[in-house]
């Protein structure tokens, strides 16, 4: 059985595995996009690009499974996109890893620094932001570019339209909208002031620790108290929004009524959390069977 967990969070389907210091990987599959390897499970393998949001080996250590697997099952190279100081330590571990299995794992790294857009297809691009953790983090927002009419056009006929167009008019402007933002591990900082995160429709963002004597532990490691979501929740006021990275030690049913507490409940309608699987369909019970043609056929 698969060890990731799957929810449909507004309009975009989420699947991945997030426990702090064990693994982090999160990935939507219709975008076409990961945030973090993790262990390179089997469902990240054909993913096209993979975000890394830091070095910390919970996040980061299946890169070079990922390149090497897909190459074992012939899929094209695949892409990971990682802040510029990490993408020679990582070609590095490539070629160390060329020497041990004796032929290489082709893959892309493509070194960014934040604000630095990616294309992932057409229309659709990713951007790196910085976050509070360690030097080389980012978060990732994923953006889609839709043509509008400009706001001042609004309400012109067709024919009206096409004649302004014919004499070389621009009548359409580009609109970015924020599908998603992965901000991987972080404390509360600047990021939560980026205009694009801000719009983002749906916002997976760290909530490391929930007990009141861990404020100590999130600050001194850079991560997310309980205590600090409310200011991020009002940061992102349209955002549904997604907690991963809970410490292991952490059980989740306490951790949901602890957040809670801290938001309030109005605000837990647009707040879940990846490792929350759903209940398994319970199985049918079986039909009853009358007595009358439980009896009338014979048993062979
Ligand atoms: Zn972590
Ligand atoms: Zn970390």
């Amino acid at each position: 059985m698969s060890r990731l967990v799957r929810h449909r969070v507004g309009n975009v389907e989420i699947e991945g595995f997030s426990l702090a210091g064990e693994e982090t990987v999160v990935i939507a599959r219709e975008l076409n996009v990961a945030f973090d390897p993790g262990r390179a499970p089997r469902e990240l393998i054909s993913i096209d690009n993979v975000c890394i949001t830091h070095g910390h080996m919970d996040h980061a250590a299946g890169v070079a499974y990922y390149f090497s697997q897909r190459n074992f099952v012939d899929l094209a190279p695949g892409r990971v996109i990682v802040h510029r100081d990490l993408a020679q330590p990582i070609q590095r571990l490539m070629a160390v890893w060329s020497d041990i299995e004796g032929h290489p794992s082709p893959g892309q790294v493509h070194g960014v620094m934040p604000l630095e857009d990616v294309e992932l297809r057409r229309g659709m691009l990713v951007r790196p932001f910085t976050v509070n953790h360690d030097r080389c983090s980012l978060g990732y927002s994923v953006i889609e570019k839709r043509h509008k009419l400009k706001a001042e056009l609004v309400g012109k006929s067709g024919p009206e339209l096409v004649a302004l167009k014919r004499q070389g008019v621009q009548i359409e402007e580009w609109q970015e909208v924020c599908l998603l933002t992965c901000t991987g591990d972080t404390a509360v900082g600047r990021w939560m002031e980026l205009d694009f995160v801000q719009r983002s429709e749906v916002l997976i963002v760290e909530c490391t620790f929930i007990d009141e004597d861990h404020m100590d532990r999130a600050r001194g490691g850079r991560h997310i108290h309980v205590r600090d979501l409310p200011r991020i929740l009002e940061a992102v006021p349209n955002a549904r929004v997604m907690l991963i990275h809970l410490s292991r030690r952490t059980e989740l049913r306490r951790a949901k009524g602890v957040v809670e507490r801290f938001v309030g409940k109005a605000e837990m309608e647009r707040v879940c959390f990846l490792m929350d699987r759903p209940p398994r369909p319970r199985a049918q019970p079986a039909r009853e069977v009358p007595a009358s043609a439980a009896t009338s056929e014979p048993i062979v």
